[in-house]
């Protein structure tokens, strides 16, 4: 078993985050941007960037080869809509995305925006922990947390139209 604790202090055991998230025993702050048969995706407001989004498939597997047809064609589906609306809706141009097999909790892909803001950290796979750190420890005040809630209510809105 896993100990998460979230923002709020709230703390939970579980064996997969990536499981209790995609079957609803634990509500992402922010709630379910989208959700499909096979996959779904959230903000992990724990980085609160500006349509950060995760997308997790909800079978608890690890590995890109162990994806049926039905979800690989779902998954690409799925990331483009996410790309696209965060395109649309919040203006961004470039994403990062970011996936890694060897992790405790199962299938999920990162997809993180770039901001002027992030140029101070450099470019390429590099610049990523040290962005996703700085969100954390750095933009957890209020003003920001509005805006990222307000991101997520903006693009939950144009994904399920
Ligand atoms: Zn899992």
């Amino acid at each position: 078993m896993k100990k998460i604790t979230f923002s709020n202090g709230r703390t939970v055991e579980v064996q997969c985050l990536s499981c209790a998230l995609t079957s609803g025993v634990i509500e992402p702050e922010g709630g379910v941007v989208l959700e499909t048969d096979y996959f779904h995706a959230h903000q992990d407001v724990a980085y609160p960037i500006k349509g950060l989004i995760i997308l997790a498939s909800k079978r608890h597997i690890k590995c890109f080869d162990e994806l049926i047809e039905e979800e690989k064609t779902d998954y690409i589906q799925v990331l483009s809509k996410l790309r696209k609306a965060q395109r649309d809706v919040l203006g961004i141009e470039s994403v990062y995305y970011f996936y890694n097999e060897d992790t405790t909790h199962h299938f999920h892909t990162w997809m993180v925006p770039r901001y002027d803001w992030i140029d101070k950290f450099g470019r390429l796979v590099e610049s990523v922990r040290p962005v996703l750190l700085h969100a954390r420890n750095n933009l957890n005040d209020n003003e920001n947390m509005q805006e990222v809630m307000a991101a997520i209510d903006s693009l939950t809105k144009a994904l399920n139209k």
